[in-house]
């Protein structure tokens, strides 16, 4: 089987060039002993792969020079495994692919959901949303709760877990559409645009302070969760994804000191160190979609493997709502 896959031609300075990827062709051969050769239907674009297109040093290897990307897609299995069974497997940006068979995870959807949701509200996005607001920094009932971000995909569950907990939900997002959607059909209690003057909106939406922000992008919007931040409040700094593209390092929050007398509490956290937590996160996150008070905030790019580079571009810019996924 003959596949296309998207290669890393050269590393990106700011903001990735279609020059910067390179399409190919591969043969594929047949699965031997322990593969699965697996034609991929969805692939994710996210915010940590531009990370691992810098030669740098960080929690996972750089993507090398000439080689495929990859990260996580759906797809069926083709050959030497059960025929038609869903997988998620790490091995995106490609049509197709021959995965280890102990590294794929068996994919279920619930009728009616696209299997596209396993790279997104029931995947690794959701995943880190859940832990975020339940273990890393721990929302109770009736606490203000300020997710940044709001309407991508990591945001977006966070928020809708929050709410769903009983939490007054606060989200920032930057078109105006996107902060109507969060109002509107997400539920949240304010949402505001990180175009305006932060500070100033903060302090508006949540007159009596912040007690668990849910940092997905840093820079000013840290400085200002740290300024609303109550007494004991705790901050999830799950990435700083307004910093991704920067060629010069961005100064920290200045006011990082205000934390001393806050009590407050700020702590990073990597998903994949809570494997852990899938079935609880799936138990509720599953349950409340099942409950309908869950909303799938997702858009799939059409065009195929070609449209892969000018998606992963535009889910940085924001250009799309919610888990941004690619139809393979
Ligand atoms: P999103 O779906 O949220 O897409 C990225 C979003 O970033 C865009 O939609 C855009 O939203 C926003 N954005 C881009 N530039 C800026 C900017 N300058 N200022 C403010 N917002 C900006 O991505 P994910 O939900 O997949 O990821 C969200 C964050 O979570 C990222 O930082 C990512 O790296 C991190 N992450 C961390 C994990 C972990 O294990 N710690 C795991 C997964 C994700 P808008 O249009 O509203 O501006």
């Amino acid at each position: 089987m003959r596949s296309r896959e998207v290669r890393l031609a050269q590393r990106p300075v700011g903001e990735p060039k279609p020059e910067d990827f390179e399409l190919a062709e591969v043969e594929l051969g047949e699965p031997g002993d322990g593969k699965l050769l697996v034609r991929n239907m969805f692939m994710s674009v996210d915010p940590y792969m531009r990370g691992r297109m810098n030669d740098a040093k960080s929690y996972v290897p750089p993507y090398e020079l000439g080689k495929a990307m990859y990260g996580g897609a759906v797809g069926e299995v083709m050959a030497g495994g059960e025929p038609g069974a869903l997988v998620v497997h790490q091995l995106g940006w490609r049509e197709a692919a021959l995965v280890d068979a102990d590294r794929v995870q068996p994919g279920a959807v619930p009728e009616g959901v696209s299997p596209s949701a396993l790279l997104g509200a029931l995947g690794m996005p959701g995943l880190t949303a859940w832990v975020g607001v339940t273990e890393i920094a721990p929302i109770a009932e009736g606490e203000t709760v300020f997710v940044s971000a709001a309407a991508g995909a990591v945001g977006s569950v966070a928020g809708q877990i929050a709410k769903a907990r009983g939490c007054r939900v606060i989200g920032s997002a930057g078109a105006p559409e996107k902060v109507a959607y969060l109002r509107d059909v997400l539920g949240f209690d304010a949402a505001f645009s990180h175009r305006d003057d932060v500070r100033a909106a903060l302090a508006e939406a949540a007159p009596d302070g912040v007690d668990v922000y849910f940092d997905n992008v840093g820079g000013p919007q840290l400085e200002a969760a740290i300024g609303a931040l109550n007494r004991g409040g705790r901050i999830a700094l799950c990435g700083a994804v307004s910093q991704y593209n920067a060629t010069e390092p961005a100064p920290g929050p200045r006011n990082l000191g205000l934390l001393v007398g806050k009590r407050g509490r700020m702590r990073g956290f990597i998903v994949s160190d809570h494997a852990a937590s899938q079935g609880a996160f799936l138990d509720e996150v599953g349950g409340l979609l099942a409950d309908g008070r869950l909303v799938l905030a997702e858009s799939i790019v059409e065009g195929g493997i070609e449209a892969a580079p000018r998606a992963f571009v535009e889910m940085l810019r924001g250009e799309h709502l919610g888990k941004v996924v690619v139809r393979l």
